[in-house]
This record gives structure tokens, sequence and C-alpha cells, in this order.
């Protein structure tokens, strides 16, 4: 198991909470987005990995310490990604949250997934929890 694998795959269960909550908003900026502090911190400005490659921008204490992507980066790619049809795609398939949740963070653990995978999980995954929300 490769540790920044890992670690990638904690950052995405925060980064998922942080989109679950509605903490991120489009600042009007394509590919940058504000993400509120969940310790009260503000808000940060937060641009994707696609922006500002290869790890995204981020005016947080941990992107300044250790690098990005940080959670806000990927709350931010979340976000924009996660379309209305992630909705129907989660509803079709009918598929656990929490079976899903705990299969990406898995599978990026151990390195059976790239990025690219990994983001259109998040984006299903966002569409069940909305679902979930609606008591759907
Ligand atoms: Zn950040």
């Amino acid at each position: 198991m490769k540790v920044k694998d890992f670690e990638l795959g904690i950052k995405y269960r925060k980064a998922m909470a942080i989109v679950a909550e509605g903490l991120v908003s489009p600042n009007g900026v394509t590919g940058q987005y504000y993400v509120i502090s969940q310790s009260g911190n503000g808000r940060y400005l937060a641009a994707t990995r696609s922006t500002f490659p290869p790890a995204g921008r981020c005016n947080c204490p941990d992107f300044k310490k250790r690098g990005g992507p940080c959670k806000h980066v990927l709350a931010a790619e979340i976000y924009e990604q996660a379309p209305a049809n992630a909705q129907a795609l989660a509803r079709h398939h009918n598929i656990s949250l929490d079976v899903l949740e705990n299969r990406l963070v898995v599978d990026l653990a151990i390195g059976v997934r790239d990025q690219n995978t990994a983001n259109a999980l998040m984006v299903l995954l966002d569409g069940c929890r909305r679902l979930k929300a609606a008591g759907q």
C-alpha cells in the first residue's frame, strides 16, 4: 500500500463531507471555488488540478505546509464534476452509499484506481449522498 494513496483516500472522504455539507460555491472564475472552512477559519479559495496542474491551488494552511491537493481542492473538483445526472445514475444502479464509499477508499488505498476513475466515482457518490439526503 502506498501511504500517499491512502492519504489521498482519506482526503477524499473529507472532501465528500465538505461537498455534502454544502460548503463549496463557485467564485465566478472557471475552475475556482470558495470552500468554507470546517474549523471556522473563514473561507478558502481553491482551484482544481485541471486549472493549476499538477496539485491545484488553495490558500489553506494544509496546502501551504504539505502541498496539494488538499481536501478543499478535491472538494472543488467533486463539486465541479457533480452534474444532476449523477443522481439519476446512482438511482439507476441503486448503489449503496456506504458500500461504494468504502470500496473507493480501499481501492485508492491499495492503488487499483487511478485518479480519473476515482473522480468519476466521487461524482456517483455525491449523487448517492444527495439521494439519501432527499430520503429516496
Ligand atoms: Zn485547502
